[in-house]
């Protein structure tokens, strides 16, 4: 984040302050001994706040069924960390929701506050997440940087807000004109505020929760992420891009299938309703989730088909990078790499079947002299035009690699001896039978061939020792005065003494 920024906040006169009441209740709670008639005193000294407790405490979102009628009774049966959460968001929204913001839309604020925060609660109670009082409050707050945004950079933060359309796009555009975002600066209001981690860590990473590393609060902020995604759902007026990342993420991150995720927002939607009534926030109109789904319906399907596109299309590119990392790039034969490996895997095959298989191994003859004679583009024609005439000549089932600079190599399984020779016959043939032609250029050429053939009586256990003894074979090409094959044949063994 910009340090300019950074320095604006801490320095802003009139940044959101945590109410006094809030502020005695979370000393008191972090004592050693914590003094619990002291903290229902100061709660009650405030009716208005008491009330607003019972209320909640007592109401369909705590699902109660004993009556509490005193804050010392709530803190009993509701322990507490679910009182100070309680105070803190009730005390908080009074406090927040009285300075009227310039740059936003102070009531999709406040909309899309409740309904994240009743989200997150729902959320980590279906995945059993300890932390559900801390989920609901950091929701709740999550977004509360755009409040000091607001005091912060004035009118240029209404600016930004004229560019988006959605909450998702509000941290790209932040970053580029103000050179930080609302996450990050509630992060900051967070740490004057001495909350604790648990608060401040989602609060400041509920746009990129995959960077929290501490695994102890990594759950908690992926939970206030998603719940501002499901918050989405009710308030951006185009909502299937939201449903589809929603029950993406779910999908993903839960296992939870599409019909579940459905029941949850569905749930979420009634469940904000009341919740917003308790905290008095006006949500406007809002439909039930089952008619968002209706009219965003068309759209979904749409989303889905394009991400299936892309899906596919991702699928050709690996399928075209994997052929790039196993293909030659001046004869279009399969690589060193793939070659060995398609040798290993001819070998295993061809003793546990009990099948031949040959190798022809092909170099071709003076090449230093055609560079130097031609030139090594020259060169590089001739390595191609033998390239192709090998391609020509290899069977659906063989393998025509290039092995080395100008060593190339057939491997053909289930083939015996003499059919491996002729084929290598052809081949040499063929390399020798025209000239190469490069522009103007006609370039005589003739190849050296060994082959070998992996066959009953051959005792290798290994695929290098194919490799070696066609190296062998070809070896006595070049000796034998090159432009020939010559076939490996294990050495006789010498004839004992009498
Ligand atoms: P020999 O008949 O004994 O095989 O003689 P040679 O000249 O072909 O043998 P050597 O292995 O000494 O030389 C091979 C030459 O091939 C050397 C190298 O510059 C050339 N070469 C290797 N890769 C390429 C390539 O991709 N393009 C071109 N133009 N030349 C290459
Ligand atoms: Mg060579
Ligand atoms: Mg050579």
């Amino acid at each position: 984040m910009n340090e300019q920024l950074i320095q604006k906040v801490r320095q802003c006169p009139n940044l959101p302050s945590l109410p006094s009441i809030a502020v005695q209740v979370l000393d008191l709670a972090q004592k050693a001994d914590v003094d619990i008639a002291e903290i229902a005193r100061i709660i009650s000294k405030d009716p208005a706040l008491s009330s607003k407790i019972l209320r909640t405490v007592n109401s369909s979102f705590y699902g109660r069924s004993q009556h509490v009628s005193t804050i010392s009774h709530a803190l009993v049966i509701l322990g507490l960390q679910s009182v100070k959460t309680l105070v803190l968001g009730f005390s908080l929204v009074t406090n927040l929701t009285k300075n009227k913001s310039r740059g936003f839309k102070h009531i999709t604020y406040w909309k899309r506050s409740i309904f994240s925060a009743t989200a997150a609660r729902s959320i980590a109670a279906k995945i059993n997440l300890v932390q559900q009082e801390e989920a609901f409050l950091a929701a709740l707050l999550q977004d509360i940087g755009m409040l000091v945004l607001d005091q912060v950079v004035g009118d240029e933060y209404g600016v930004v807000h004229e560019k988006i359309k959605t909450h998702r796009e509000l941290c790209e555009v932040e970053q580029e004109s103000l050179g930080g975002t609302h996450a990050e600066v509630g992060g900051i209001l967070a740490e004057q505020w001495k909350l604790p981690p648990l608060l401040s860590i989602p609060i400041s990473h509920h746009h990129k929760s995959s960077e929290v590393s501490d695994p102890g609060l990594k759950k908690l902020a992926e939970v206030v992420e998603l719940s501002g995604g499901c918050a989405d759902v009710f308030v951006d007026p185009e909502p299937a891009q939201a449903i589809a990342t929603v029950r993406k993420t779910f999908l993903e991150r839960h296992q939870m299938p599409e019909a579940e995720v459905d029941a949850l927002l569905a749930d979420i939607g009634k469940r904000t309703k009341e919740v917003a009534s308790l905290f008095e926030i006006n949500v406007g109109s809002t439909q039930e989730y089952e008619a968002i789904l209706k009219k965003a319906n068309e759209a979904l399907i749409e989303i889905t088909l394009q991400s299936q596109r892309q899906a596919t299309t991702l699928q050709q590119i690996n399928i075209q990078l994997k052929e790039q990392a196993t293909t030659d790039a001046l004869t279009g034969l399969a690589n060193r790499a793939r070659f060995d490996q398609f040798l290993a895997e001819q070998f295993a095959l061809s003793v546990k079947m009990g099948r031949p298989l040959s190798l022809v191994l092909i170099d071709i003859d003076k090449f230093k002299s055609v560079n130097d004679k031609y030139g090594h583009p020259a060169g590089d024609q001739v390595i191609r035009v033998i390239g192709k005439l090998l391609k020509t000549a290899a069977r659906q089932q063989d393998v025509a690699a290039r092995y080395g600079g100008e060593e190339m190599a057939l491997l053909m399984p289930d083939t015996n001896r003499s059919t491996a020779a002729t084929v290598a016959e052809t081949v040499r043939r063929a390399v020798g039978a025209r000239p190469v032609q490069h522009e103007k250029l006609h370039i005589p050429v003739t190849a050296s061939f060994g082959v070998v053939t992996f066959e009953k009586g051959i005792p290798f256990t290994q695929p290098g020792q194919i490799l070696k003894a066609a190296d062998l074979a070809l070896y006595n090409a070049k000796h034998s005065g090159r432009n020939c094959v010559k076939v490996f044949s294990m050495p006789k063994p010498k004839p004992k003494a009498a």
